[in-house]
């Protein structure tokens, strides 16, 4: 007999994967140039030269035995410590070593804070709507914990505070944000988070345990119109971040990225342990050894990634212009406006019909949208515009 849930998890491909391999098919009979796919959220510019350097630098100078050898379990000193000062350099802040721990991307990351934390099946954990659907996977199944889900702030995809502050009880372990967020690209404003922060601490109090914040931030660097996002761990003593490199320097297969747990997080010593813990009970252990080397040498560099701005200003305007409502993202690669139907996805099954493809907002929580990943060529993005309006004008637009 096997685990009845596992199992029916591993039978359901995620809806973002069925729409992808459907583009597959429909590429093999139409060709891959006429399959709009704004499916998946794969960076679709290289990575910097400078990571093809580090990788060619490091195979041609070492001993392979010192390229693709065990490191420590939390990632080799060398890497953490210059991941720790490039952060150090860039946001006035005194991490070390000590205070990362290096895993598998941000997919893993969050996984490891989720199974660290949880210390009984009546802990809780809150999403806000629409949020990134394997957060639920990973509480629910990973960590054998609850999901709570905060309804979206559909006029800004800022934090609903109302709602939030209902679901808040001393069960509450911890609050998941992703800013810049996938599937909004919003960016939370310097008032959202100090909101969140304030209300944090006062909960923290009241209940007599931290609350955790866990900041996933894999888009942290992709942010548009010159604005700054704020760097939250120092906003709040109990952040734990946790970012991967897969879409700041364009590496998603290599499966890189780290928690950060800062000194000021309560019982820190021990909040590290249980993030070391985690890792072994879920295997998060040894990160890549080739590209813990590669992030050594790279932790301060981006891709160029304009052509994302460049993306969003082209599809932003094109699609408001055409009728179509959207709250304008600040940041990551996605647009999520409202279908032109509330049953996003009758309408994301009618926009297969002109080859669209487009992910359902009741996917990420948050039915009667669309979520469009817009790392794509330019090109693809011109030439959709014609069918969003074809789109657009079956529903009399
Ligand atoms: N969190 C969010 C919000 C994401 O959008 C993604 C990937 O798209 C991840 C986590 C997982 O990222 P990684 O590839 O680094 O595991």
């Amino acid at each position: 007999m096997l685990n009845q849930n596992i199992l029916a998890l591993g039978k359901k491909r995620s809806t973002i994967r069925e729409i992808f391999e459907f583009g597959n098919q429909r590429a093999k009979l139409v060709g891959r140039e006429n399959i709009f796919d704004f499916s998946l959220g794969n960076p679709n510019v290289p990575a910097p030269d400078s990571v093809q350097h580090a990788v060619r630098d490091i195979i041609n100078t070492k001993h392979p035995s010192a390229i693709h050898g065990y490191t420590s379990a939390q990632g080799s000193e060398d890497s953490r410590t210059a991941i720790a000062e490039s952060l150090n350099a860039r946001f006035g802040t005194d991490y070390s070593a000590k205070n990362l721990y290096l895993t598998l991307g941000a997919a893993a990351s969050i996984s490891l804070c989720f199974k660290a934390l949880t210390a009984s099946p009546a802990d809780e954990f809150i999403v806000f709507a629409p949020f990134f659907p394997e957060y639920q996977v990973f509480i629910e199944h990973g960590a054998g914990a609850k999901c709570v889900v905060i309804p979206a702030q559909v006029q800004d995809f800022q934090i609903n505070f109302e709602e939030f502050e209902k679901k808040l009880n001393p069960h509450t372990k911890g609050v998941v944000i992703n800013s810049p967020n996938n599937p909004t690209g919003v960016v939370y404003s310097a008032e959202t988070i100090s909101r969140l922060s304030a209300l944090l601490t006062t909960k923290s109090e009241e209940y007599g345990h931290p609350i955790f914040l866990i900041s996933d931030e894999p888009y942290r660097e992709i942010i548009f119109d010159g604005i700054e996002v704020p760097f939250i761990a120092p906003k709040y003593k109990n952040t734990l971040v946790c970012y991967s490199y897969s879409k700041s320097l364009s590496i998603p297969g290599e499966r890189i990225g780290y928690v950060l747990v800062p000194n000021t997080v309560d019982d820190f010593g021990d909040v590290y342990a249980a993030i070391c813990g985690a890792g072994r009970v879920l295997g998060y252990v040894c990160a890549p050894a080739l590209f813990q080397q590669v992030i050594a040498r790279c932790a301060a560099d981006i891709a160029d990634i304009s052509i994302y701005e460049k993306n969003r200003n082209i599809l932003f305007e094109g699609l408001t212009s055409m009728g179509y409502s959207c709250v304008k993202p600040e940041g990551a690669f996605y647009l999520f406006p409202k279908t032109l139907e509330e049953n996003d996805q009758a309408f994301c099954e009618r926009a297969k019909k002109y080859d669209l493809l487009l992910v359902h907002g009741t996917d990420f929580g948050a039915p009667g949208h669309m979520r469009i990943a817009y790392c794509v060529q330019t090109e693809t993005v011109q030439r959709a515009l014609p069918l969003f309006e074809k789109l657009a004008k079956e529903y009399g637009l």
